[in-house]
């Protein structure tokens, strides 16, 4: 068991979390911290594997990590506090609360309203008040109907956003890299509200992104090699090469994060209730999880073919819920995890995202059952990744 926290007092801490201030902005819109899950942690984890302190499906992850463990890459997070992606998550709020927060997006897998009032332009200069107005106005009147992840059109506007995160303007005017090819309305909506944001709400955000990316970094450091072999071991699928891009805004849409693939762009809300303490570190990771969820998205889709049983919508991604709660929880019980400040909680009692913030209502109260009787038994080591899926499938 690792009980020491290995950064602590090594010395070696600071250079896991490097940060890279954009040197040339003069307005200072865009902030990155890397966190590199140490090499030093992952040899650390091969000598906790050899003592054989830990519990359950040691035998497996320890086999794994003995013949592939030394190419296995390290979770390596790019997090962001961008000056666009905020903006353009904010004024998709804005528009959301503005048009009532319409319930037509309310899929039943936690969507939250946001508890905000709209924003207050009382005082603001009447040129303000009118590029705010008019960006929320052109927000309301599309796009903030559309789904943030699963229309297309909006995760490539999230996407040229984040890579314009050091850009004054998305035209092109100041160097032909800003050219963010984007819409021109939305363009011209994004470059005139830009001034007003910075001056009213911006720096503010910046802050609260940034402490978040604070606190969730020593749990990044402290559990993120060992959490994301566990997940590769359980998806059977290697952890991704390159850096994982996240993007922390203050505002993540209704369900606090998500995550685009190829390239993989994790948004994740700093400001969001949900996201906070070690709850954030767990988002985390099950963002990151969607990377990993090719086999058993696969898996069950061929199971449930072979029974002719139509696939049940979001089994997958309940079951990637669950086992990320699973794991954190039991790794916390364990002591394979800890921390030294849980707000409180009791590491043993520790209550999973999906759990703690009512994911399981409606059909996914039966998947969760479901996943206690047949994928439960698959994270504890006592029956085949084969057979936990054949099984949820015979089942459902
Ligand atoms: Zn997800």
């Amino acid at each position: 068991m690792r009980k020491e926290e290995p950064s602590g007092g090594g010395g070696f801490g600071d250079t896991i979390l490097s940060r890279v201030m954009s040197s040339s902005l003069r307005n200072g819109s865009c902030w990155t911290a890397t966190l590199a899950a140490l090499l030093l942690l992952a040899i650390g984890d091969t000598a906790d594997l050899s003592a054989g302190a830990a519990p359950m499906r040691r035998t497996e992850l320890q086999a794994a990590q003995q013949s592939s463990g030394a190419e296995s890459p390290l979770p390596v997070f790019e997090l962001h506090s961008g000056f666009w992606v905020n903006l353009h998550h904010f004024l998709y709020l804005q528009a959301r609360l503005l048009n009532g927060n319409s319930s037509s997006m309310d899929s039943g897998r936690g969507e939250a309203p946001p508890n905000d009032a709209p924003v207050s332009l009382i005082d603001f200069p009447a040129e303000e008040i009118r590029a705010w107005q008019a960006a929320v106005a052109f927000y309301a009147k599309d796009l903030a109907g559309r789904d943030l992840l699963l229309n297309g059109e909006m995760e490539i506007i999230n996407g040229r956003l984040s890579a314009m995160e050091a850009c004054p303007e998305l035209e092109g005017k100041s160097s032909a890299v800003c050219a963010s090819g984007l819409q021109r309305d939305l363009v011209e909506v994004l470059d005139r509200a830009a001034p007003v944001y910075r001056a009213h709400w911006w720096a503010q955000q910046d802050r609260v992104n940034r402490e978040w990316i604070a606190r969730v970094a020593p749990m990044v450091r402290q559990m993120g090699v060992e959490l994301s072999a566990q997940l590769a071991d359980v998806y059977q699928r290697p952890w991704p090469v390159e850096r994982l891009r996240v993007d922390v805004v203050w505002y993540g849409g209704p369900y606090g994060a998500y995550t685009s693939l190829s390239p993989v762009h994790v948004t994740i809300s700093s400001h969001d209730a949900r996201n906070q303490g070690i709850y954030g570190f767990e988002v985390l990771f099950h963002e990151s999880s969607h990377t990993l969820a090719g086999a058993v998205t696969e898996a069950i889709a061929h199971e449930f073919r072979e029974r002719d049983k139509p696939i049940p919508r979001d089994l997958w991604h309940a079951l990637l819920f669950y086992t990320t709660g699973e794991l954190v929880r039991r790794d916390l019980a364990y002591g394979t995890m800890s921390l030294a400040s849980l707000q409180g909680t009791d590491p043993s009692s520790y209550e999973p995202y999906a759990a703690r913030f009512g994911l399981y209502s409606g059909g996914w109260d039966r998947f969760r059952g479901m996943l206690d009787l047949y994928w439960r038994p698959y994270l504890e080591g006592k029956v085949s990744f084969e057979t936990a899926v054949a099984r949820l499938a015979a089942a459902l």
